[in-house]
C-alpha cells in the first residue's frame, strides 16, 4: 500500500486549499471525498473579501473571476415590518461576490490535482487506525496509509467521530437552499432579511439565478419555505438543500497528529459569510505544519504554532460570531435595532467593514 504523506478528507474549500499547499510542496498527497464534484452546497456563496489574498496565493483569484458571478455592491438588512439599512461594499479587485458552490468548489479541488494532489470522489472514509501511521478505509472497501490525518470534512466530521471528538450537536436550528429564479431588478445586493420565524439571506449569483437561504427552527422552517415560496413566486416542486446543525463547540484544531480544519474544527454562524475564508485559511495554516512535519521539524511545535496560529485567525472575531448568533435567535430584537436608524445604519456600517476586513 502507498504510504501517502497526508491524507486529507473532505475536498471543499478547507481540504482543497490544503491539499494545494500541501501537493505545491512536493508532499504526496491524498484528498478522500464523499460526492462527485461538481455539486451543490447548503451555503449563501458568498465570498467574503478576505479570501483574495489566499487565492492570490494559490494563483487562482483570476481563474474564480473568470467563473460566472455576481458583483456584490452593498448589504441591505431588513427588519420585520420592512424598515432597512443598505451599506455599501468595497468596490474593484476586492470587492465581495458570489460564485455558486458548485464552480467554485470544483476549480479548487481541480487546482489541487494540477499541482500534483491525488482525488478521489465518491469516496466515503469510514474507518480511521492508527498504529504508526493512519490506515484509512473507506466505503468501497479501499484503504490508504497515511503519515499525517487532515479532517477537512464539515460541520458533521466523521474524522472528529471516529476520534471521538466530535460535540453534540445543538440541532436548535435548520437551513435550507435553493437557486431561483432572480428577481427582476433584484440588483447587486446580498438581502439579509430578518423575519418572524428566523431570517433569510438572498444574493444573486450570475444574471438569472437567486441564492435563497432560509435559516429558521424545526417548528418554523415550513413556514419560512411558503413564505419564500410566496414571496419569490417560486414553483411548488422547487427542491431544497438542507443541514443542520448551525451551532456546535469548536473541536481542537490539532489533536496527535490529526489536524481539524474549515467547519470540521469550528462552525461559524453563516449569517456573517465568513466560513469559506475560515476554511481556507486553516487549510494553508494546516499545509505549513504539515510540511514541517514531514520535514523532519518537531512535530509538538509545528502542532502548536498551527494551533496558534489558527486562535490567531479568530481573535477578536468571535465576538461577531456571537452578535451574529443572538441576533438571528431573537429576529424581533434585532429588527427593532435596524429600525432604530440612524443609530443602526453607523452600527451596521462598522460592522460591515468588520466583517470584510482583517486589519
Ligand atoms: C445557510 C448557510 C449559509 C452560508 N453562507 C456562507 C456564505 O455566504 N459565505 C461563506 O463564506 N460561508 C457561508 N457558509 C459557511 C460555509 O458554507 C462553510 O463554512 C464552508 O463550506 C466550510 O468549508 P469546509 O471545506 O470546511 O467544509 P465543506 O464545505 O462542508 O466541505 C466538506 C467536504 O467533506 C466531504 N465529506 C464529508 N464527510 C466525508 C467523509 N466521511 N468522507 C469523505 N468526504 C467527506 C463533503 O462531501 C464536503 O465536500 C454558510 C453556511 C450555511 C449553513
Amino acid at each position: 500500500m502507498e504510504l501517502f504523506d497526508v491524507a486529507i478528507v473532505g475536498g471543499g474549500p478547507a481540504g482543497s486549499v490544503c491539499a494545494a499547499f500541501c501537493a505545491g510542496t512536493g508532499l504526496q498527497t491524498l484528498v478522500l471525498e464523499r460526492e462527485k464534484f461538481p455539486r451543490e452546497k447548503v451555503c449563501g456563496d458568498c465570498l467574503n473579501p478576505s479570501c483574495w489574498p489566499v487565492l492570490q496565493r494559490l494563483n487562482l483569484a483570476q481563474r474564480v473571476r473568470d467563473l460566472p458571478h455576481s458583483k456584490l455592491d452593498s448589504v441591505e438588512f431588513i427588519a420585520i415590518g420592512g424598515r432597512n439599512v443598505i451599506v455599501d461594499l468595497p468596490s474593484g479587485d476586492d470587492c465581495e461576490l458570489s460564485v455558486k458552490r458548485s464552480l467554485f468548489d470544483a476549480l479548487l479541488l481541480k487546482h489541487a490535482r494540477e499541482l500534483g494532489a491525488h482525488v478521489r470522489e465518491e469516496t466515503t472514509v469510514t474507518v480511521l487506525v492508527h498504529n504508526e501511521n493512519w490506515k484509512i478505509e473507506t466505503d468501497r472497501g479501499e484503504n490508504f496509509s497515511a503519515r499525517i490525518l487532515v479532517g477537512a470534512d464539515g460541520r458533521n466530521s466523521t474524522v472528529a467521530r471516529l476520534c471521538n471528538l466530535l460535540p453534540r450537536p445543538a440541532r436548535e436550528r435548520v437551513a435550507l437552499q435553493a437557486h431561483v429564479p432572480l428577481p427582476q431588478n433584484f440588483g447587486r445586493r446580498v438581502v439579509l432579511q430578518f423575519l418572524q420565524e428566523g431570517y433569510s439571506g438572498q444574493a444573486p449569483v450570475n444574471e438569472t439565478e437567486l441564492n435563497l437561504c432560509l435559516v429558521g427552527t424545526p417548528p418554523t422552517i415550513s413556514r419560512l419555505r411558503r413564505w419564500a415560496e410566496d414571496h419569490f413566486e417560486i414553483i411548488a416542486d422547487q427542491s431544497w438543500r438542507t443541514i443542520t446543525p448551525l451551532t456546535r463547540s469548536p473541536v481542537p484544531c490539532a489533536h496527535g497528529n490529526v489536524l481539524f480544519i474549515g467547519d470540521a474544527a469550528r462552525v461559524v454562524e453563516p449569517f456573517t459569510g465568513e466560513g469559506i475564508y475560515y476554511a481556507m485559511q486553516s487549510g494553508e495554516l494546516a499545509a505549513i505544519a504539515i510540511a514541517k512535519i514531514i520535514h523532519g521539524k518537531d512535530p509538538q511545535s509545528a502542532l502548536r504554532q498551527f494551533a496558534r496560529a489558527c486562535a490567531e485567525m479568530y481573535r477578536g472575531r468571535l465576538w461577531i460570531n456571537r452578535l451574529a448568533r443572538m441576533a438571528v435567535l431573537s429576529p424581533r430584537i434585532a429588527s427593532v435595532l435596524v429600525r432604530f436608524a440612524p443609530v443602526s445604519s453607523v452600527a451596521m456600517r462598522l460592522l460591515t467593514a468588520r466583517i470584510i476586513s482583517r486589519e
